[in-house]
C-alpha cells in the first residue's frame, strides 16, 4: 500500500486515483475483479458451507495466486505495492463478485491487521518468516488481543509474558473470539510483561502455532460470517525467544492502535461490494416477481426499498473512500475511520433487512441466499472495535 507522505506528486496522484475510484461505480479494476470472482470463487454448496461453517481453502489459494493478499504490502517487503485506490477497487470487486462474505472478511481481516503490522513493525527476518508465506496464502494467522475479560477495554488484558534471564519470554493466557483462532499457523499475541504498567506494559509476540503449550480452540459456531474460521487461542507456559517480539518491548498498544485504525477504515470494503450485489439481486427479483398482475417493482413500497439499497450502498462506499483520501493526504484518520465503520456497518444491516423484505418468504428461507447477508452484516457491530466504541471516538473528537 503505497503511502509516501513526503512526496507531493505521489500524494496528488493517489488522491486523483481515489477520486476516480470514488466517482466511477464501474471502474475497470473493480469490474475485472468482480467478473473474475464471479467465475472462480464460491461456485458450489454455499448454503451448506454456511450451515457447516466450512472455510473455502481452495478459494483462499486462488486469491493468493491472483496476488490479492500482496496488494496491501510494499514492494520492498515482497508485496505488489499497489496504490490505495487499486487495492480498494479490487477488494470492492471481490465483495461484488464473490458470494462468500465469510471468505472475504477473513481475507481483509488478515491483510489489514497482521500484514500491516508485520510490514510496519517487523524485522527483515520476520518478514521472510511470516509475511512472505502470508502473502502467498501458505499459512493462517490469529491476531490475538481480545480475551474473555478484555474486550472493548482491550488494554486490560491478563495474558502475561514473563521475561526470562536468557532474553526469552514465557507466555500464559487465553485469547477469545479470534478470526482464524481455530486454525492458525502463527499467533500474533498481545501480552503484558507487567500488568501494573497498563497499556505501556503490552508487547506483541509472533508465536509459531506448533510451539509447545499453544492450543487452537474449536471452530466456534456463530450467527454469520460462518465460513470464517473463528475460535480461541490458549498459551500455557509457552517459551519464545526475544526475536519473537514484534516492534519494541512495550510497544504493543501503539502497534494495536495503528493497525486498528487501518482495519476500521477499510474492513467494510468487501461489504460495500456485497451491497452492490444485493442491489443487483433485488432489482432482478423485484422486476421479475409478479403479484396482482404486474411486477412487484411497480409498488412504490418495493421501489423505495430498492432506492434505499442504492443510497446506502453509495453512502457506505463514499465513507470508506473518504477515509482512504484522508490517509493518502496524511491527515489524522481517527474520525474518518470511525465514521467509515459506523456508516458502512449500519448501512449493511439496514439494507440486508430491506433486501430480505423485498424477497418475501424467499428472503427468509436460507436456500435463496438473502437472509445470510443480514447474519453476516451483524458481526460488523462488534469486530474492529464495536460501533459504540467508534461513536465514543467521534464524540471525543467533537469535544463531547
Ligand atoms: C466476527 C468477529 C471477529 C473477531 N475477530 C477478532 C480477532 O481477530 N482478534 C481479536 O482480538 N478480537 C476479535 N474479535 C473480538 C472483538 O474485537 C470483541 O468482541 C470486541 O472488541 C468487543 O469485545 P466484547 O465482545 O468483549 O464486548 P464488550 O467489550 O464486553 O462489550 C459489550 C457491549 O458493551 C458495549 N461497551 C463496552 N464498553 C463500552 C464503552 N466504553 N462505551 C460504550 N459501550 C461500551 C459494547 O459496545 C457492547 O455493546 C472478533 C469478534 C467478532 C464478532
Amino acid at each position: 500500500m503505497t503511502d509516501n507522505h513526503n512526496d507531493t506528486t505521489g500524494i496528488d496522484a493517489q488522491l486523483l486515483a481515489l477520486a476516480h475510484a470514488m466517482t466511477d461505480l464501474d471502474h475497470p479494476v473493480k469490474v475485472d475483479m468482480a467478473t473474475w470472482a464471479r467465475e472462480h470463487l464460491a461456485q458450489h454448496d454455499r448454503v451448506e458451507a454456511d450451515h457447516e461453517s466450512r472455510f473455502a481453502e481452495a478459494d483462499w489459494q486462488r486469491l493468493a495466486d491472483r496476488g490479492v493478499m500482496k496488494m496491501i504490502n510494499g514492494v520492498d517487503v515482497g508485496g505488489s505495492g499497489a496504490d490505495l485506490a487499486t487495492m480498494l477497487l479490487t477488494l470492492e470487486g471481490l465483495g461484488h463478485g464473490c458470494r462468500d462474505n465469510g471468505l472475504n472478511y477473513a481475507l481483509v481481516s488478515q491483510m489489514l491487521s497482521t500484514q500491516v503490522a508485520l510490514e510496519r513493525f517487523g524485522t527483515p527476518d520476520q518478514h521472510a518468516q511470516w509475511l512472505t508465506p502470508l502473502m502467498n496464502g501458505e499459512l493462517f494467522v490469529g491476531f490475538g488481543m481480545t480475551e474473555p475479560g478484555a474486550g472493548s477495554d482491550a488494554y486490560s488484558i491478563s495474558t502475561t509474558a514473563e521475561p526470562l534471564p536468557d532474553g526469552s519470554y514465557k507466555i500464559n493466557g487465553h485469547k477469545a473470539y479470534i478470526t482464524f483462532g481455530s486454525r492458525f499457523d502463527m499467533a500474533l499475541v498481545f501480552a503484558t510483561t507487567d500488568p501494573k504498567l497498563g497499556r505501556w506494559g503490552i508487547t506483541a509476540f509472533l508465536v509459531p502455532g506448533d510451539t509447545e503449550g499453544v492450543e487452537r480452540g474449536l471452530n466456534r459456531a456463530k450467527m454469520g460470517m460462518r465460513t470464517t474460521p473463528f475460535g480461541d487461542m490458549t498459551f500455557t507456559n509457552v517459551i519464545v525467544p526475544g526475536s519473537a517480539v514484534l516492534g519494541a518491548p512495550g510497544s504493543g498498544a501503539a502497534i494495536f492502535n495503528a493497525v486498528l485504525e487501518v482495519e476500521r477504515s477499510y474492513v467494510f470494503i468487501t461489504q460495500v461490494g456485497a451491497m452492490q450485489r444485493q442491489l443487483d439481486d433485488a432489482i432482478a427479483f423485484a422486476t421479475g416477481r409478479e403479484q396482482g398482475g404486474g411486477p412487484i417493482s411497480s409498488h412504490q413500497a418495493i421501489a423505495h426499498r430498492v432506492v434505499s439499497l442504492k443510497e446506502r450502498h453509495e453512502t457506505a462506499r463514499l465513507f470508506v473512500y473518504r477515509a482512504a483520501m484522508a490517509s493518502a493526504a496524511g491527515n489524522n484518520v481517527s474520525m474518518a475511520s470511525a465514521l467509515a465503520k459506523i456508516a458502512a456497518c449500519d448501512a449493511g444491516i439496514a439494507s440486508a433487512i430491506d433486501a430480505a423484505s423485498i424477497h418475501g418468504a424467499r428472503g427468509y428461507v436460507s436456500e435463496y441466499e438473502v437472509e445470510r447477508d443480514l447474519r453476516d452484516a451483524m458481526g460488523g457491530l462488534v469486530y474492529s472495535g464495536t460501533s459504540d466504541i467508534q461513536r465514543n471516538i467521534v464524540a471525543r473528537q467533537l469535544g463531547l
